[in-house]
């Protein structure tokens, strides 16, 4: 795989030259230090790549005339949805990034009663450039989507083929609640959602309300493990090798 750049406007499929121009150009320009001549791949989130070489290259901008196109897709057939009390900061940034080259299709940011704020605009902008990135570097051509934040019980109310919570073997409140464990997430094809709460955890009520929405308690296993780490763990049982 050579040097990729996101193109955010697709230019058509039959097209010779294309002008990249912006944050791509400055780093092919500025960070790859891009010669008349290189090899370069382009994609535009869609699904579509090109392929080109780099013609001509000036202060921030640079033309590549294109070799081939065509539509490559490298998404599981699993369509995975993983909404998610995002954490903090660095945290959430690194775990956006990890949950793309595992192929997630979306993650929807959960307002939950024991989470922190979510994302703003601002901050959601942010973590789409993330997805940008990890895209570039995986190989992905389609951008995994960043919704707005969602209640959870909007969330609930999603139409998905198979529906996952999870929460930690805590118990408490919950001794007549039958969890499954992470063996029994497995998905051949089709939409699955699965949340994954807070810091501070889903509260009694809001497992509750989702097993009456008809989702299936999770656990995943006896260690209470961070909000990123439980949500590339879910992904990878679900997505890895596909
Ligand atoms: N003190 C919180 C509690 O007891 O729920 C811990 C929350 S944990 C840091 C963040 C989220 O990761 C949980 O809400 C749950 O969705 C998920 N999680 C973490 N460990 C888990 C486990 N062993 N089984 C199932 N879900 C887990």
């Amino acid at each position: 795989m050579g040097q990729r750049y996101y193109l955010e406007q697709s230019p058509g499929d039959d097209v010779v030259e294309i002008v990249l121009e912006g944050q791509e150009a400055q780093h092919l320009i500025k960070v790859m230090r891009a010669r008349v001549g290189d090899a370069v791949e382009l994609f535009d989130g869609s699904g579509t790549q090109w392929e080109a070489e780099v013609q001509e290259i000036r202060r921030n901008e640079a033309t590549l005339r294109v070799l081939t196109s065509g539509f490559i897709s490298l998404e599981p057939i699993v369509q995975l949805t993983i909404g998610v009390a995002l954490p903090k900061g660095d945290r959430q940034k690194w775990a956006i990034g990890k949950l793309v080259e595992l192929g997630v299709h979306r993650v929807v940011p959960l307002i939950t009663e024991n989470g922190v704020a979510q994302p703003v605009e601002k901050a959601i902008e942010r973590l789409r450039r993330q997805v940008v990135e990890a895209s570039k570097q995986c190989g992905r051509n389609h951008l995994m989507e960043i919704t707005e934040p969602c209640a959870l019980p909007d969330f609930l109310g999603q139409p998905f083929m198979q529906r996952w919570i999870a929460h930690p073997p805590t118990g408490k409140g919950l001794a007549n609640v039958a969890f499954v464990s992470v063996g029994a997430l497995s998905a051949e094809s089709g939409s699955v959602g699965v949340a994954i709460g807070p810091e501070g955890g889903f509260s009694v009520r809001e497992i509750t309300d989702s097993i009456v929405a008809g989702w299936t308690p999770l656990q995943l296993g006896s260690r209470i493990l961070r909000i990123e780490t439980a949500a590339m763990a879910v992904a990878a049982q679900l997505l890895l090798g596909r």
